[in-house]
């Protein structure tokens, strides 16, 4: 027997209603803000994802799946969305019917992470992209497009977090601070900080483990320029008039190199270790180093997972997909080729019609109907068919009556939606 493979999961059964539901609701909320979808290839060249995530990012440093392929092109399976949306927004001189472009991608990722409970190897995540406008109307319109989704998902217990990271120029400020006041802390802290003191010093606010040093560092919100600070106050008074409700947290920086300005995340309070359930934020050089012209933007991504083990401890209820509404089983030759026609005659009106393809006796086929939980049986028989006649059972009830044939779709209707 073949297993799947670590830190991959098979989606099916009860679980799929979260899935369309996921999907239904962010696409109906972004289609509100004018988003268009943007599907991607899973794999793109391996320096994509150096160049614009980040060589000294964890992503990049230990978690993609790169493969050589036959042509000996370096291939990496997409761990992220944005990198992809921008390459494609490139290439195809999307520039060219206007900006901003709005687009939205939902689909598989990939990282090599230590599987647990909300973190896989393959995962899915659905992301924005708000492609080239420099205003902080459009920081605020991806937060707020954020809210939306987990509001219309019906999620409560959720925090976003927003902070800004500025510019090169206040960040370098600030990365000098850091490196200051970590300058005699290093003897102490983990190898992954020690090593990232050098080469990104931003990152040791990523630390898990020297989580006390991370606590009284110098923030980055007291080494903002005037530019950055007023793009700041400008998108939360945005978000203040709209009482979208966030707070602030001064040491989010976010794991990716691409990012500036203002960044975000949105934490959910059921789901433990694994509490991010989406973050984004700024990346006005992004487009540029991936050969376009400076093109100021920003995004974000939410993981689908993680959304549906934070609706499941909400106990949002997700309805059910209307699936096997009816049962259509027959006994007799004759009998089976009219029940054919009576089951495409209620798919004809839209009705999800389970019809008995094994040639089985009634009492299995009423057993197999209660198995599927079909909420209704159409029983077609051969001496009632003799006498224009079909039998309609409540499955729940098992109350049965008999009926004209060419009144079953009408009451049979009628029935199911009661
Ligand atoms: P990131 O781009 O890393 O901030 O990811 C955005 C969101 O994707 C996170 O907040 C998670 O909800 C989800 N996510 C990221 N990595 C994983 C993973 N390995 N497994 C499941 N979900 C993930």
């Amino acid at each position: 027997m073949y297993k799947r493979i670590k830190g991959t999961e098979d989606i099916f059964g009860d679980d799929i209603k979260y899935w369309y539901y996921i999907e239904n609701v962010v696409k109906e909320t972004v289609r509100l803000y004018g988003y268009s979808e943007i599907r991607t290839p899973i794999f793109e060249a391996t320096e994509l994802f150096i160049r614009s995530v980040g060589e000294e990012t964890d992503i990049v440093q230990k978690e993609m799946y790169t493969f050589e392929d036959k042509g000996q092109r370096s291939i990496t399976l997409r761990p992220e969305g944005t990198a992809p949306t921008i390459r494609a927004f490139i290439e195809n001189s999307m520039m060219a019917t206007g900006l901003p472009k709005r687009l939205f991608y939902i689909g598989p990722m990939f990282r090599y992470e230590r599987p647990q409970k909300g973190r896989q190897r393959q995962f899915h995540q659905f992301g924005v992209e708000l492609i080239g406008s420099p205003s902080p109307l459009a920081d605020a319109e991806g937060i707020i497009v954020a809210d939306r989704v987990l509001k219309n998902l019906g999620l409560l217990n959720y925090t976003i977090k927003i902070n800004s990271i500025g510019c090169d120029k206040c960040r370098a400020n600030y990365k000098n601070a850091l490196k200051e006041y970590y300058s005699d802390k290093l003897d102490y802290v983990c190898d992954d900080c020690k090593r990232r003191y050098n080469t990104n010093v931003l990152r040791l606010l990523d630390c898990k483990v020297d989580v006390e040093y991370v606590k009284d560092a110098p923030k980055i919100t007291d080494y903002l320029c005037d530019d950055c600070k007023h793009h700041y106050e400008e998108t939360k008074r945005l978000l203040d008039n709209l009482k979208i409700k966030y707070v602030e947290d001064p040491l989010l920086v976010r794991g990716l190199d691409y990012y500036n300005g203002v960044v975000f995340e949105i934490h959910h309070g059921d789901l433990g270790a694994q509490s991010a359930v989406g973050g984004g934020g700024r990346y006005d050089k992004l487009i540029k180093e991936l050969g376009g012209s400076q093109t100021p933007s920003l995004g974000f991504a939410m993981g689908i997972e993680r959304l549906i083990i934070a609706l499941k401890n909400e106990k949002i209820p997700v309805e059910d997909i209307k699936n096997n509404e009816i049962f259509v089983a027959h006994l007799g030759e004759q009998a089976r080729i009219e029940a054919l026609k009576i089951a495409e005659d209620l798919r004809d009106n839209g009705i999800s019609v389970v019809f008995s393809t094994m040639e089985r006796g009634l009492s299995a086929q009423l057993k197999h109907a209660a198995r599927l939980k079909c909420k209704l049986c159409v029983i077609v028989g051969e001496n009632e068919l003799e006498r224009n006649i079909v039998i309609l059972r409540n499955m729940e009830t098992g109350e049965q009556i008999e009926i004209e044939r060419d009144y079953v779709v009408g009451t049979a209707k009628e029935w199911i939606e009661e």
